[in-house]
C-alpha cells in the first residue's frame, strides 16, 4: 500500500508509479477515501527494490506491505499450529521452566549436578548450563569444552533436556553431537545472522530445539522475528523467543525489563516466548517479581538463572542466582497466573 505525502498523487506522480511497479509484474488500484487516496500495489509486493524506489521518490511518504514478511514465523503461516516439543513438556500446554547455573565451573562438576537435581525437585522441565560464556572482557572465564560432558551428565542423572549457549560452528557442532535438547542463541548472537543460518542447518529434522535471546539494542519487534525467520528457514522451526532486557539500562537493573514485549510478539508470531527475567533485572532479589510480570504478560515459560550456593557460583550466578527453595516457591506463584491467565483466555 503506498501512502503519498499530499491527499493524492498528481497524475504525472502515478505515472511514474505505475511504471516502476510494472517493471516488478505489478499493478497499482487506486483506492480513493473521503480525505486521502492510497494507492495498492497488486503482485508481489515484498520486492525489495521496487520497495526502495517507491520509498526513494519525494513524493511518497511510506509503502505499507499487507502480506506478512514472515514466511514460516508469522501467526498465520502454515506453522501456525506448530508445537515445540522439549523433553516431555509440550511448550504452552504448561509452563516451560529452564533453570540452573549461568556458567558450568568444570573444576567443580558436582555442584553442577546437585544443582540440575535441585532445579527438578523444584519443579524445573529443563536444566540449563553455559558450557561457553560470552564476556566482557578476553581475560574473563570464557567457558571450556571439556563442561559438555558435565551437562550430557546432569541430562543422564536427571532425565531432563539440557540448554547452552553456543556462539560459534564449533560450539555448534560439539553441541549438535552431544544432542543439547536446547541451543541458546545469546543476545549478542541474535543478529550474527550467518550463525543463524548455520545454527537452522545443522538441526534440522533433529529434536533440538533453539532459545533466541532478544538482542540488548534490539528495537522493533519484526526484528526479532526476523532473527526466529533465519532460523527456520535454515530448516528448524523449533524456534522460542526470549525476551531478556535491553539496554540503555533502567537505573538500578541491569537491562531493561522488557517482558512486556511478549504480548507485541504473540500478535504476529506463533513462535512460544520463554522470558529470562534473570538477565533483565541481573539481582536476584528482584528476579521473583519479573518472572511473575512476564507470565502475566503470556509467557509460555522463563529461563532462570539458579545454583544450589550462589556464592559459590562463577558467572552471574553470584548476584543472579536463586536458590532452588526460592525457585520452587516461584513456580508454585507461576503456576497461579498460568491458571487465572487460562481462565481469563476461556471467558475472552
Ligand atoms: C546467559 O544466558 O547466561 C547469557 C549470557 O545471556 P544473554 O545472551 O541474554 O546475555
Ligand atoms: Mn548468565
Amino acid at each position: 500500500m503506498i501512502i503519498p505525502k499530499e491527499t493524492k498523487l498528481t497524475p504525472d506522480q502515478l505515472q511514474e508509479v505505475i511504471s516502476i511497479v510494472g517493471e516488478y509484474n505489478c499493478r497499482i488500484q487506486t483506492i480513493e477515501g473521503h480525505h486521502r487516496t492510497i494507492y495498492a500495489v497488486l503482485g508481489e509486493e515484498r520486492e525489495t527494490i521496487m520497495v526502495n524506489r517507491i520509498l526513494g521518490l519525494d513524493y511518497i511518504d511510506r509503502f505499507d506491505a499487507v502480506d506478512s514478511p514472515f514466511k514460516l514465523m508469522d501467526i498465520h503461516s502454515e506453522l501456525s499450529f506448530h508445537k515445540i516439543k522439549i523433553g516431555s513438556a509440550i511448550v504452552g500446554e504448561e509452563p516451560l521452566i529452564i533453570a540452573g547455573h549461568c556458567t558450568i565451573d568444570p573444576k567443580n562438576p558436582n555442584l553442577f549436578l546437585e544443582s540440575a537435581h535441585a532445579v527438578k525437585e523444584a519443579g524445573a522441565k529443563a536444566i540449563r548450563g553455559g558450557v561457553w560464556k560470552p564476556r566482557t572482557m578476553p581475560y574473563s572465564f570464557q567457558g571450556d569444552d571439556n563442561s559438555m560432558e558435565i551437562l550430557v551428565e546432569a541430562r543422564n542423572q536427571t532425565g531432563l533436556p539440557v540448554d547452552t549457549e553456543v556462539m560459534d560452528q564449533h560450539q555448534l557442532e560439539i553441541a549438535v553431537e552431544a544432542g543439547v535438547d536446547v541451543l541458546q542463541i545469546g543476545a549478542r548472537n541474535a543478529l550474527n545472522y550467518s550463525l543463524l543460518k548455520k545454527v537452522g542447518e545443522l538441526t534440522a529434522d533433529k529434536p533440538i530445539a533453539v532459545l533466541l535471546k532478544r538482542s540488548m539494542g534490539m528495537g522493533p519487534v519484526n526484528e526479532f522475528i526476523a532473527a526466529a525467520e533465519y532460523i527456520a528457514a535454515g530448516g528448524n522451526p523449533d524456534v522460542m523467543l526470549c525476551p531478556r532486557g535491553t539496554q540503555p539500562t533502567m537505573d538500578g537493573y541491569r537491562n531493561y525489563p522488557d517482558e512486556s514485549i511478549t504480548p507485541l510478539l504473540k500478535e504476529k508470531t506463533w513462535a512460544p516466548v520463554i522470558v529470562d527475567p534473570s538477565h533483565s533485572v541481573g539481582r536476584a532479589k528482584y528476579v521473583a517479581s519479573a518472572s511473575l510480570a512476564a507470565m502475566s504478560y503470556g509467557a509460555d515459560g522463563l529461563i532462570i538463572e539458579t545454583h544450589i550456593d550462589p556464592k559459590r557460583g562463577i558467572g552471574d550466578d553470584p548476584k543472579q542466582a536463586l536458590s532452588p527453595e526460592e525457585l520452587k516457591q516461584l513456580i508454585s506463584d507461576i503456576k497461579e497466573i498460568w491458571e487465572i491467565k487460562r481462565r481469563n483466555e476461556v471467558i475472552a
